[in-house]
């Protein structure tokens, strides 16, 4: 919630500080544009498990989980004409306490299969060091 011009010194200086000191940064945000900028490599999170994970640019140039693109199409772009990621999304929050099996998004999925319901998707590779949790994701083309 800082101010733009702020924001993007303290980027800068974290940036710097990785690059300076090779140290490692954890960067915890719900700005997809500052962790594109500042990041080497993103999971992204959702009702606690880590459903995508990889390289910045092939994570969010070509997202594996729906819930990935869900996100990635609700960031206003003001040069598209209005987006339909939001009216999109219908389904219910994620039963966080005491949750049953299954995929966590699967209220939320417009991708959703029986499976879904029953068996909770693990991370499996679809890219160079690219994961994604999800029963039907596609791995990249060969
Ligand atoms: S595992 Fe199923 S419900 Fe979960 S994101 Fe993939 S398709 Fe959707």
């Amino acid at each position: 919630m800082l101010d733009v011009s702020i924001r993007i010194g303290l980027l800068n200086v974290m940036a710097n500080l990785r690059e300076a000191e090779g140290v490692s940064i954890l960067y915890i945000t719900h700005d997809i544009a500052s962790a594109r900028y500042v990041s080497d490599r993103v999971m992204v999170m959702y009702a606690g498990h880590v459903v995508e994970s990889g390289p910045t640019e092939a994570v969010l140039g070509n997202p594996k989980h729906p819930y990935t693109q869900l996100l990635l199409s609700a960031v206003p772009d003001p040069r598209a004409p209005l987006s339909v990621g939001a009216e999109s999304d219908r389904g219910e929050p994620p039963r966080v306490i005491d949750p049953t099996p299954g995929c966590r998004f699967r209220w939320r999925c417009p991708f959703a299969i029986d499976t879904c319901a029953q068996v909770t998707p693990l991370p499996r590779a679809l890219g160079p060091a690219h994961e994604a949790a999800c029963h039907v994701a596609q791995p990249d083309a060969a």
